[in-house]
């Protein structure tokens, strides 16, 4: 990781889970560039840049390049809610990235009328990270070892604080098997609609970033998406945010 007095930069998508932390922060300097407003200031003695990234990958890449070139944090949080894909966890449970994947880059395959439908047989096309004049084929990211390390360190009492594989795109999943399926045969933990686009920009231009969340809801267990937990992972942010 960069030099221990950076920025650091940390992402929500939705209101619910980044207004905690921009209210929390002090000395604020707002700045809006294209549909984003990035917060600036200190979280207790650590200086940060907090946005709103709005739902979906487009909106987290989006966001995550704007944040890099325009404040260069020496580390990139993206956080929120997500929904179960292990069956141990449940509601309010706390899930540290080691990894991100894609859910939905795939190449399905050919099947001709009245044969349904296979997504579980689909095989996995890699994400491009861009490096000027070549790319890095991978379908998975690793968060940063060292970010990892210390989110491990931070109390939890919320749920269990678990470390595991998040799965990312622009679905969200309800079928049992699916869900299933991506845990099972993909060793995702839980899914979200940002974290593998916020993990893929860190990486085309070298800033180490994590993504940590807080279960919302398992389809698992029939449970509803609630919001409200969104607090629970901003709380564990900031704690987190103190130790960097
Ligand atoms: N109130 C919104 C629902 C949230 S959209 C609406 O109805 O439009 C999904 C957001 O919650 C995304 O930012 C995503 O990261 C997160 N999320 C929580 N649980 C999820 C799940 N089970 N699947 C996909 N995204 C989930």
């Amino acid at each position: 990781m960069a030099e221990k007095n950076g920025l650091i930069a940390v992402i929500g998508p939705m209101a619910s889970e980044i207004d905690y932390i921009t209210d929390t922060i002090e000395n604020k300097n707002i700045r809006r560039i294209g549909g984003w407003n990035f917060v600036s200031g200190t979280l207790g003695e650590k200086p940060v840049v907090a946005v709103r990234s709005f739902i979906g990958m487009a909106n987290a890449a989006a966001a995550t390049a704007l944040l890099i070139e325009n404040y260069s944090p020496r580390c990139v949080i993206i956080q929120g809610t997500c929904g179960g894909h292990n069956p141990k966890l449940h509601k309010g449970d706390i899930v540290i990235g080691e990894s991100v994947i894609e859910t939905c880059r795939l190449v399905t395959c050919q099947l001709k009328e009245g044969e349904g439908s296979r997504i579980d047989a689909a095989n996995v096309i890699k994400a491009q990270i861009a490096h000027a004049d070549t790319a890095e084929n991978t379908d998975r990211i690793f968060c940063d070892r060292n970010l990892v390390d210390v989110a491990k360190t931070v109390p939890y009492s919320g749920g269990k604080l678990v470390t595991g594989c998040i799965s990312s795109g622009d679905i969200w999943n309800r079928e049992y098997d699916v869900i299933s399926f991506m845990h099972r045969s993909r060793g995702s933990d839980c899914e979200e609609m940002e974290g593998f686009a916020v993990g893929q920009i860190c990486s085309s231009f070298g800033v180490p970033f994590i993504d940590i969340r807080v279960l919302s809801n398992s389809e698992l267990y029939d449970e509803a998406f609630d919001e409200s937990l969104a607090l629970n992972c901003q709380k564990f942010c900031v704690d987190f945010i103190n130790r960097l």
